[in-house]
């Protein structure tokens, strides 16, 4: 009968991932309202909290109850300083890591310029390296880094985090997760995924995106990516390069983009483009340029001005394809997008509205992404937590063994979510 207790052993995962979901995701939680949103018993609910105790991931405090009618249930709480991830950005123009406790908390963060002339695969990772060694030096005593999570800005093969090709950077073929994991020596696995891909997760679980499970996600920078997420489930395509959405054609008399084709959403509405519209090409677009301009257009200047509408147009006209082909609930714009939407929001809807099909166009949000800067660095720690939170047995209990003996290598198991 080992069937039985192998489903008896899953069921009791399943419920134990469900409360430290609920809690990664929500914030602390009393047990009492753990039991009402997931449907268990108190009893089931006080052993299961017990359990993820003794983990070493959730703690419990009783609240104060003076005041207070009956018994107050305890509040459960994530024990955010015992187990973190870090997560890594590299991006054309800067690399960072960050150490991110459970509950998705940035405990510190490090940013440096990805300097154009240390751009090869092996100075990028001997960078991240010492960016991540900077900040495990000083992180809290006794906390356990359990993965490490990798937002990549080029196409990528999530499972072994294989570079095919990332055209601003030069690379194609770049075994980046191997690198990564014999440089920074660690049990803990590393998991690499697309810079909008985990854009999209973050904005899902923590964001603009929230609640809503067929969503689509923009990053704008030098390119134009997206993440999608269809019926609650990341879409990766065959080879990752799923959501490669800046070489969709737009303008058949529009400028010849690298990939070879003429016209291409990111070379229409990309933050190259709304350089040359303002007359401001300055080499590869810097942030403070495109600022810029977006300042000087918010200001009424006529040439910025008009800058912003015509990239506001191809916006709508993009967007207008993406719902045509995916309906979707919400569309978050990060990147610089976020920043331009609110002065363009007229124009991009009435292309949405001239070209988009009934009855997509009218049930379709579009809304700027609220996660800022570190919208890609929260989702590749996101990546990382997730085959904790899918199974949390895999932090072995700490009941009888010191913190410091445990070893990270027992969650290197694959991911039971496509994340
Ligand atoms: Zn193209």
């Amino acid at each position: 009968m080992a069937h039985v207790i192998l489903s008896v052993e899953s069921v009791r995962r399943t419920k134990l991932s469900a409360i430290l979901r609920a809690l990664h995701e929500d914030g602390p939680q009393s047990r009492s309202q753990l039991g009402t949103r997931l449907a268990m018993s108190r009893s089931m609910v006080a052993d299961l909290v017990a359990d993820l105790g003794a983990r070493g991931l959730v703690r419990e405090d009783t609240p104060d109850p003076s005041g207070m009618p009956g018994r107050p249930s305890p509040v459960v709480q994530l024990a955010a300083d015992s187990i973190a991830v870090l997560a890594a950005e590299v991006a054309v123009d800067s690399l960072a890591v960050a150490l991110v406790g459970l509950g998705g908390q940035m405990r510190s963060v490090a940013r440096i310029p990805h300097n154009p002339g240390r751009l090869r695969a092996e100075e990028t990772v001997g960078d991240l390296t010492l960016l991540a060694n900077e900040l495990l030096a000083r992180a809290p005593r006794g906390c356990v880094v359990a993965g490490v999570g990798v937002a990549f800005y080029g196409v990528v093969r999530r499972s072994d985090g294989f570079v095919h090709y990332a055209h601003n950077l030069g690379w194609r073929g770049v075994p980046l997760g191997l690198l990564l994991q014999q440089s920074l020596g660690m049990a803990a696995p590393v998991t690499v995924a697309n810079d909008a891909d985990l854009g999209a997760l973050a904005e899902h679980t923590r964001g603009a995106g929230r609640g809503a499970d067929d969503m689509i996600y923009l990053a704008s920078e030098i390119g134009i990516g997206g993440g999608i997420i269809a019926n609650g489930r990341p879409l990766a395509g065959t080879a990752g390069a799923a959501g490669e959405v800046g070489h969709i054609p737009v303008n058949s008399n529009g400028m010849r983009c690298y990939c070879g084709a003429i016209g291409c959403w990111e070379t229409e509405a990309g933050e190259t483009a709304l350089l040359r519209h303002a007359g401001r090409e300055c080499g590869p677009p810097c942030h403070d340029c495109v600022a810029e301009v977006l300042a000087d257009a918010a200001r009424g200047e006529p040439i910025a001005r008009a800058a912003v509408e015509t990239i506001g147009h191809w916006l709508g006209v993009g967007l207008a394809l993406l719902v045509n082909i995916f309906n979707p609930e919400r569309i978050v714009l990060g990147g610089f997008f976020s920043d331009l939407y609110a002065s363009v929001e007229a124009i991009v809807r009435e292309q949405v509205q001239a070209r988009a099909f009934l009855p997509a166009r009218d049930l379709v949000s579009i809304v700027p992404a609220t996660l800022g800067a570190d919208t890609a660095l929260l989702g590749a720690a996101e990546l990382a937590f997730e085959p904790i939170l899918a199974d949390p047995t895999r932090v072995p209990s700490r009941k009888g063994i010191p913190a410091t003996r445990w070893e990270p290598g027992a969650v290197s198991a694959p991911t039971s979510r496509p994340w």
